[in-house]
């Protein structure tokens, strides 16, 4: 418990100066596009320039989106929060699903009856559960199964004990299970830092669990790695239960269009 403890700050401490860097780099960058753009109206029709300005822009971009990934996991990424059923937010995401993780693995959902809902940014889901799918199929190069679950959970005092960074309460639980190669203790430790990676150069950045790890915090969720090596790994995700009036996304349109008419 203690050692989770210290892994939580010490997250959050990676958390502040990734957010520090990635501030100051994204002003750099916005000097750099900027400049870029002049440069290249300024000269049209010099030969290779054309082509020269649209590598540097493609980098440009790619490191925004670093940039982006790097502000997510401190937390100082806006998010637009809204009533969530994650059952079926897992079900439109099937078909990306199935593309992502190709034909050798066999995706199996269990989604409970009667899930409650969370109050969180549905895209950042989304977001959060590809990454962890791109993961899962990294960890099976032969092939293997995702399992996706949800269920409620009621986090109490007994549970608490073991993971004293959760607050009792009522949760949606979000599964994400593989039948992969697993971590090794030393890999799980550091498995949420910025930038640590076990892949090769250009495949892995190092970001995905940090970016999800950033998401969860930021929505008042939890998030714990069960993982044994040449077993697999499981992520669950535990969002605060939404005991707010659910009200149809249709009638929150209207309302909102008849607000602006
Ligand atoms: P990246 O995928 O770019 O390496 P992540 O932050 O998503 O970055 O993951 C960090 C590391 O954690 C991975 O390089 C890998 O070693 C380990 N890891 C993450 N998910 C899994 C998984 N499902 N099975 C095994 N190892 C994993």
């Amino acid at each position: 418990a203690e050692a989770q403890l210290r892994q939580s700050q010490k997250l959050e401490a990676l958390g502040h100066l990734a957010g520090g860097i990635a501030h100051d780099f994204n002003n750099q960058l916005a000097v750099i596009v900027a400049s870029l753009n002049i440069l290249r109206r300024r000269a049209e029709g010099v030969p290779g320039c054309e082509e020269l300005c649209r590598s540097a822009e493609g980098s440009a971009d790619r490191a925004a989106r670093l940039v982006r990934r790097l502000l997510a996991f401190s937390r100082e990424q806006p998010l637009d929060p809204k009533a969530v059923d994650p059952n079926e937010l897992i079900e439109g995401l099937s078909q990306i699903l199935k593309r992502t993780l190709g034909a050798s693995v066999e995706i199996e959902t269990h989604l409970a009856d009667g899930l409650w809902r969370t109050y969180i940014d549905g895209h950042e889901l989304e977001n959060a559960l590809l990454n962890l799918a791109v993961n899962a199929r990294d960890a099976m190069p032969q092939g293997g199964r995702l399992i996706i679950s949800t269920e409620n959970a009621v986090i109490d005092a007994r549970y608490r004990a073991k993971h004293p960074d959760v607050e009792p309460g009522q949760y949606v639980l979000i599964s994400v299970t593989d039948t992969g190669e697993g971590m090794t203790p030393l890999v799980a430790a550091r498995a949420f830092d910025p930038f640590f990676t076990t892949k090769p150069v250009g495949k892995g950045t190092g970001l995905g669990l940090s970016q999800v790890h950033g998401f969860v915090k930021q929505s008042n969720g939890h998030l714990k790695i069960y993982s044994e090596p040449g077993r697999g790994t499981s992520v669950k995700l535990l969002f605060p239960r939404f005991l707010g009036e659910v009200s149809s996304t249709k009638e929150t349109d209207a309302a909102a269009s008849s607000l602006l008419l």
